[in-house]
């Protein structure tokens, strides 16, 4: 493992950092172990968010004692002060810590949240003001539009950008990321699996790693996992033409539109399981056709009450059309179910 300064932090961070949602599915001795293990095996980023239920409480607990040799980053959704403030005493106390290294406005992707966030009472100003306190150290931000991620990296506010970055989703590496290093910013990369669209780790690491300056955060919930990552970090990186072709392979597969079940659509009123649906032809082509139908059966049922108000729609980063899409899975399901 090598060790890094992101960006105009200063901060001295691992070459890949641990993002923190997998964790939530675990128990909380499970989760002190793979936290544990991405630290022995080198990892000193961990990456997590207010939201992400009891990540914080869990990264707190596993690295009781330990708090000056790791960099914990967290987030926070809120766009008003008091929010914003509140969650960030939330977050001191869910890890047992008096700082946070990097504090980061989530997923900042509208312009309305643009400007409530930077506006008078806005997120910001606690933010800003918890800095001077010294309760946190540096201040990022993450998001989903690539507009909007260019748009801050150039308002000076921030110190780090996070977006989604992946060999199907590689558009940052055009404009955002020469913007944020123009900036001397930290680049931290969200997503590194296609939000588990990828399933080939050793493909996925192999592009990535030719940007030794954007930070990937994959997200672990097993021990084998981050063996299996940390491990290709201890060998030279070399991208063959066949790994160019089979990168190919995916993008052909997958198409620019596919869901990165980030979950930014849900919730639906109408209780469609909107992101386990939309992913139901990648479940499929990983088992026989009844198996996945059985598998899916309640988050594709559900598909049915789908009323296309298209609340959704408004809500995805990604303009993804979701009612049409559920509809194309929803006929997929009744082929494979037999219905
Ligand atoms: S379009 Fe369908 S899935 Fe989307 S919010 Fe409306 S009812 Fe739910
Ligand atoms: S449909 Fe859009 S918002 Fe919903 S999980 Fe997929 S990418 Fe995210």
């Amino acid at each position: 493992m090598r060790y890094v300064i992101l960006g105009k932090t200063g901060l001295e961070i691992s070459e890949v950092g641990f993002g923190c949602i997998p964790i939530i599915r675990l128990s909380t001795a499970e989760a002190v172990l793979v936290l544990r293990r991405a630290y022995d095996r080198g990892i000193t980023l961990f990456d997590t968010a207010n939201m992400y239920l009891d990540s914080e409480e869990k990264i707190g607990l596993a690295f009781v004692g330990m708090r000056s040799r790791l960099v914990l980053a967290t987030k926070t959704l809120k766009r008003d002060r008091a929010g914003a403030e509140a969650d960030i005493d939330l977050s001191l106390q869910r890890m047992r810590t008096d700082y946070i290294d990097l504090f980061q406005i989530h997923q900042l992707s509208m312009e309305s949240d643009y400007q409530a966030v930077t506006g008078p009472d806005g997120a910001l100003e606690a933010i800003l003001r918890a800095k001077q306190a010294g309760k946190i150290r540096h201040i990022g931000v993450t998001s989903h539009s690539i507009e909007m991620a260019v748009k801050l990296v150039k308002t000076g506010l921030f110190s780090t950008v996070q977006f989604p970055f992946n060999f199907i989703e590689s558009k940052p590496a055009e404009e955002l990321h020469p913007a944020a290093r123009q900036e001397k910013m930290g680049i931290l990369a969200m997503k590194p699996f296609g939000g588990g669209a990828l399933d080939n780790g050793e493909l996925c690491f192999k592009f990535l790693r030719q940007f030794p300056d954007v930070i990937p955060l994959p997200g672990f919930d097993a021990l084998e996992q981050v063996d299996q990552i940390v491990s290709l970090y201890e060998i030279e990186n070399a991208v063959l033409p066949e790994d160019l072709a089979a990168m190919d392979g995916y993008r052909t597969e997958l198409g620019q539109h596919f869901c990165r079940r980030c979950e930014y659509c849900q919730p639906c009123e109408q209780g469609v399981m909107i992101t386990a649906a939309m992913n139901y032809p990648l479940v499929a082509r990983r088992m026989s056709d009844s198996k996945a139908a059985g598998l899916a059966q309640k988050s594709m049922e559900s598909v049915r009450n789908c009323t296309e108000c298209g609340e959704c729609v408004e809500r995805c980063p990604y303009d993804l059309p979701i009612p049409e899409t559920l509809k194309k899975h929803l006929a997929l399901y009744e082929q494979h179910s037999g219905a």
